[in-house]
């Protein structure tokens, strides 16, 4: 299992780890670790490991280990020379906070997006350019509407929390399902939630920012009619990520 910083606090830029393995395809198991491994419609995390020798190693990506559960994997960039990294090694694992503040803008976004369309979602998908959303539904979406209670719930600054409850008291408060937009995954024993304060509700385990205050100017560039019972709104930043820092 690798100990999973970033579901407590998705501000972590970078931790002390321990290289556990470096797998045949050149993925690279810690201890612990602060990068997101793609999941929940959102990409995964890519940065740096940092050896005390000076040493970088670029990450690409981050992804769930395929066949051990609770394993995250870092990806290294196309041509890193691994060869100088080994079980036991210390290094510090950084994260691009660029990338990073993109998908936490744009994940919050999404649940804004869930809280103004009260429909079944059936895909996402939550990068750093862009983010998308596909509502199980056959009638037409208004953009501008949309563009609308998006700045609203942006400008009405409120918290976002997450917290982990037990199934068990899931089922013993039937209102706290009801109030939620996705029904949460079973079998884990607990559920991580993630509340905006007065707007939504649901179980999601990917990263956010702790007011919607932060996720600043993001606007709906596109609603699709993916097919007859789906239709798809792209959100984007109106102006580039870069310059937010
Ligand atoms: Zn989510």
């Amino acid at each position: 299992m690798t100990e999973e910083l970033f579901r407590d606090d998705a501000t972590l830029a970078c931790c002390e780890a321990t290289v556990l393995a470096v797998e045949a395809d050149g993925g690279i198991v810690l201890d612990r670790t602060v990068f997101y491994p793609q999941g929940g419609g959102q990409a995964g995390d890519a940065g740096e490991l940092l050896a005390a020798d000076g040493r970088r190693f670029a990450i690409a990506d981050t992804r769930k280990h395929p066949e051990q559960p609770g394993v995250i994997v870092h990806r290294p960039a196309e041509g890193t020379d691994l060869s100088a990294l080994v079980p036991g090694q210390r290094v510090m694992a950084s994260i691009d906070l660029v990338r990073r503040q993109a998908h936490r803008r744009f994940h919050s976004a999404t649940h804004l997006l869930c809280a103004l369309v009260p429909q079944p979602v059936d895909g996402c998908s939550i990068t750093a350019g862009y983010a998308r959303l596909d509502f199980h539904m056959t009638e037409p979406l208004d953009k501008d509407a949309l563009n609308a209670g998006l700045a609203r719930l942006v400008a009405e600054a409120h918290p976002v929390r997450t917290r982990w409850i037990a199934e068990a008291e899931l089922d013993a408060n039937p209102q706290l399902v009801r109030s939620m937009s996705v029904q949460p995954p079973r079998g884990q024993g607990r559920v991580r939630l993630v509340e905006i304060d007065g707007v939504d509700l649901q179980p999601c385990g990917g990263t956010h920012v702790a007011n919607t205050a932060e996720i600043g100017p993001v606007i709906v560039t596109k609603i699709e009619k993916k097919s007859a019972r789906t239709r798809r709104v792209v959100l984007g930043f109106a102006e580039p990520a870069a310059g937010r820092g």
